[in-house]
């Protein structure tokens, strides 16, 4: 992969495979302070996966594909405890990993991937997990999301952001990222905006203010200082403009159950 080196892709970012978009320093500074208050919110804000060393994370991280989180690390003890190294889940079998991931969806599938991503890390890199994306990307099994994933939380290299369901929802509400743009585009917004150093710890703060209150409908929007603060769902006092929303719907579905006229609107 080689750096594209676009006026758009400032300084200090020129190792990244793609553009990306100019944000407004005014944006950023925001964002930053967003950060901040999410920061002193969720003091401790971590990678919900549970792992020892950096063959576990990654290992959890294909496992965490479509399932919980909880739900991986309440697998994992077992496995970990079956396989020990890299060299372990090489000198096994798929059929032999499934017994212990049993629990999580698709885990045939993902056994293949760990069996065969770790059968690579024993052949190509020495047994140790390889710490660029391109490499990683050479394993089944890994994605970027995975291998931001692994290179933030295992060795603090920020080479992207995580950007799953909870962070892409987040940020879109918050106006961190347009409400138009793919998955892969609301990564480069992120980017544009958050200073490096910070990109691991942001994927982390913004997860869990979208299990704690931003959650997929938005309920809690006017309780909560951040989001009275930073979302126009809740700065206007709305009681969840979601919420509203949804309700909207309901009543537009009784509406039409008891074939009564719509009202004025
Ligand atoms: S106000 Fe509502 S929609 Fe906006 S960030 Fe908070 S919980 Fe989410």
């Amino acid at each position: 992969m080689t750096a594209d080196r676009t006026p758009k892709n400032p300084a200090g970012l020129r190792d990244l495979p793609f553009a990306v978009p100019s944000v407004h320093a005014s944006k950023k500074k925001r964002a930053l302070r967003i950060y901040d208050a999410l920061r002193d919110r969720y003091p401790d804000s971590k990678c919900a996966l549970h792992f020892s060393n950096a063959h576990e994370l990654l290992i959890a991280t294909i496992l965490s594909a479509q399932s919980t989180d909880v739900g991986v690390n309440k697998a994992t003890p077992g496995l970990f405890a079956k396989f020990k190294t890299p060299k372990d889940y090489a000198a096994s079998t798929p059929e032999k990993i499934e017994p212990y991931v049993k629990t999580i969806g698709l885990f045939r599938n993902k056994s293949k991937a760990i069996h065969s991503a770790m059968n690579t890390l024993v052949e190509d890199f020495g047994g140790e997990v390889p710490r660029t994306m391109d490499e990683l990307l050479t394993l089944r099994g890994v994605a970027r999301k995975t291998a931001n994933v692994v290179l933030g939380n295992a060795f603090g290299i920020n080479m992207g952001i995580v950007v799953d369901t909870h962070v892409d929802r987040v940020s879109r509400r918050f106006g961190l990222v347009p409400d138009d743009v793919t998955l892969p585009m609301a990564e480069r917004h992120l980017i544009a905006t958050f200073p490096r150093e910070s990109w691991a710890q942001l994927s982390h703060l913004l997860i869990d203010h979208g299990r704690a209150v931003c959650k997929a409908r938005g309920e809690l929007c006017a309780g909560d200082d951040i989001c009275r603060e930073f979302c126009s769902n809740a700065k206007a006092g709305n009681a969840g403009t979601l919420k509203k929303a949804t309700k909207k719907k309901t009543t537009k579905k009784k509406r039409l159950k008891k074939k009564t006229p719509r009202s004025g609107r």
